[in-house]
């Protein structure tokens, strides 16, 4: 069974149930119409004896009787004579109707069982059931009470088998119409199921062409429809997208990473060609190794950031959240930062007491640094950084402001991508992660960052997050 297709499985399954479904009415149908039938052939049999009932009259002299008429049967009968009328039915619809003495005799009419009429007690007005040669019979007897006519008895005989005609046609129809209708619904259940499961093959062609071609564009292709199995084919599809999306973002990744540490690293060789060929002076050397040295820091510190994006990225369970004092955090990180005093720049901070929030006291450190950080190195020469923490509207605000060189309105999107740097700070320490680094970081507690900059006059970077 398990090798068998889907399509082949549901169809056995659901054949199968309807099959017992089908024999189970069959069963109850037959059982039922038996039952209907044998009360009808009892309710006939009681109705053909009362009926025949009044046909009898008995005359203790003939000259009683109407000979002119000549309307029924003359029989002699103890003293006098006993008329059967016409109308008396000695067999109609197999009722086998007679009248027989009280002694068992045999009068008149017809008795179809092989068994004498004595073997049969007379019962008055009630059905008996006999069983001969394998045939089950309905007996009915009534006795006559009228004057002359009290030693007398009608006895209707039916045979039950009267209605296995009527059976074997429903049987017979029956057994015609049931393959008919099983096999119909099997060949009308196997192509919807057919057609609903194509869907199915769709995927895992899509699926499989992905796997073998690599190929993240590939979608599935279902037309319109709203059911299970599009639903399903529209989160495969939203799953390849964002697969597709994030293997792009990779792979944009590692180039620029290597395209930014081939400047460094060819800096860093040509150096030491330069000085291995031409050791120079010790001032030519020691400047030699102050590039090397700066351009390697560059490098490590460029390794140190690609490291944490990909922990955010990679593992972002290695940074629990926890309750977080933020104007503890705010106040402590920028007591530090302002002792950095880089080009003579003042720094300036104010928070407001209790901001409490959930989220990483490691990362959120790193955040409030790289925007510090960058307003010292944009700042200019004896500048002003303001940090600010406020909440509003349910909303935390950090905000850090500086009056450095600003940002250009068409820079102002491209800073935040992976190794965005302006002309003027490529030369600089900075390697184009800092500010990705930090709207990461917002993002990971459910926040985003903005800027407002005007060249010349300086920039300021929030945060917010929900409080
Ligand atoms: P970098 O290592 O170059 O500083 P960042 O991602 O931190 O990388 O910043 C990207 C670019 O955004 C910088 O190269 C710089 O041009 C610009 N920038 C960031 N902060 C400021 C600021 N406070 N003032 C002016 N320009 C800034």
């Amino acid at each position: 069974m398990r090798r068998f297709p889907l399509r082949v499985k549901i169809t056995l399954w659901f054949t199968s149930a309807l099959l017992i479904v089908v024999l189970f009415t069959y069963i109850s149908v037959l059982s039922v119409s038996n039952q209907i039938l044998q009360k009808t052939i009892r309710d006939n049999l009681i109705e053909t004896v009362e009926n025949n009932y009044n046909e009898i009259r008995f005359y203790s002299d003939i000259s009683d009787m109407d000979l002119s008429e000549k309307s029924g049967h003359f029989l002699k009968f103890e003293s006098g004579y006993l008329e059967v009328n016409d109308d008396f039915l000695d067999e109609v619809n197999r009722v086998y109707t007679s009248i027989t003495s009280s002694d068992y005799v045999l009068l008149y009419g017809e008795n179809p069982i092989s068994l004498s009429t004595k073997d049969i007690k007379f019962i008055d007005s009630r059905i008996q059931t006999l069983k001969i040669d394998g045939t089950n019979y309905y007996v009915f007897d009534r006795k006559l009470n009228s004057k002359g006519l009290d030693s007398l008895w009608i006895r209707g005989i039916v045979s039950e088998e009267q209605g296995s005609v009527q059976m074997t046609a429903i049987i017979r129809l029956s057994l015609i119409l049931m393959p008919i209708i099983v096999i119909i619904s099997c060949l009308g259940g196997y192509n919807i199921v057919k057609e609903t499961l194509k869907p199915i093959h769709e995927i895992s062609e899509t699926a499989r062409h992905i796997g073998e071609e690599n190929d993240l564009k590939k979608r599935i292709e279902l037309g319109p429809g709203n059911d299970e199995l599009h639903r399903l084919a529209d989160t495969f599809n939203d799953m390849f997208a964002k697969l597709d999306a994030n293997f792009e973002t990779q792979r944009r990744f590692i180039s620029d990473a290597s395209h930014e540490l081939r400047t460094p690293m060819s800096v860093i060789s040509a150096q030491c060609e330069l000085s291995l060929e031409n050791p120079g002076s010790p001032q030519e050397c020691e400047n030699a190794f102050r590039v090397i040295s700066r351009q390697s820091g560059k490098m490590s510190k460029m390794i140190n950031d690609m490291l944490d994006f990909t922990r955010l990225e990679g593992d972002p369970e290695r940074y629990k959240f926890e309750k977080i004092d933020l104007t503890e955090l705010v106040n402590s990180v920028c007591e530090d930062l302002a002792l950095i005093g880089e080009k003579g720049i003042k720094l300036e901070y104010s928070a407001e007491e209790g901001v409490v929030i959930d989220g990483s006291r490691e990362l959120l450190s790193r955040l409030i640094t790289n925007l510090v950080v960058n307003a010292y190195r944009y700042g200019k020469e004896g500048g002003r950084i303001w940090v600010e923490l406020k909440t509003q509207d349910k909303k935390v605000l950090l905000s850090v402001r500086d009056n450095g060189i600003g940002i250009k309105k068409e820079e102002q999107e491209k800073i935040f991508e992976r190794f965005y740097q302006s002309d003027a700070s490529r030369s600089g320490a900075g390697a184009g992660l800092g500010l990705s680094m930090a709207s990461e970081i917002a993002r990971f507690h459910g926040g985003k960052i903005m800027v407002e900059s005007e060249p010349e006059k300086g920039s300021t970077f929030t945060l917010v997050m929900n409080l």
